[in-house]
């Protein structure tokens, strides 16, 4: 197992040293919110351009705070991007579900597996944050933040 621990951490701080997406999108047309994570003290603005057709044309990442919170919202932004809302919606569910397993301490569901389509595969080497509940807010920060981004009304943003 440690092989796969190691691939994990790698994924994580390639993500951290390279964040994909970030940077800032003009509001209106695309939809902005911010996170905050006291425990830690990570910031996550998460700015979302949604077409007609409810499909995710473009994301951006702004903010700072630990490899953590930085590299679930890099792997984020690189796994919904392209994806339509309810595609969003199904991926935050299934990531936020896989962190909360060990959160839970529920016996039972620990032994659920919880798996992504190849093209967001990125988003189970935070499978190990479990281990760690402090660290698990860190990594569903941006989920958090994404799905208060995109629910958000469309003349709220104006
Ligand atoms: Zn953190």
């Amino acid at each position: 197992m440690s092989g796969l621990e190691d691939l994990y951490r790698e994924i994580i701080l390639d993500h951290y040293r390279s964040p994909r997406n970030r940077g800032e999108l003009e509001t209106p047309p695309a939809k902005r919110a911010e996170g905050f994570n006291p425990l830690c003290g990570d910031e996550i603005v998460v700015y979302v351009d949604i077409d007609d057709n409810d499909v995710v044309q473009d994301i951006k990442i702004g903010g700072q705070g630990c490899s953590i919170s930085q590299s679930s919202a890099s792997m984020m932004s690189a796994a919904v991007k392209g994806k339509t809302l309810d595609e969003v919606r199904d991926i935050t569910t299934s990531f936020k579900h896989m962190m909360s397993i060990h959160e839970t301490g529920l016996e039972g569901e620990a032994e659920e597996e919880v798996s992504f389509d190849d093209d967001v595969g990125d988003l189970e080497a935070l499978r190990g944050v479990v281990k760690f509940p402090v660290r698990i807010k860190c990594a569903t920060l941006s989920w958090h933040t994404l799905l208060e981004a995109i629910e958000q009304d469309a003349d709220a943003s104006a």
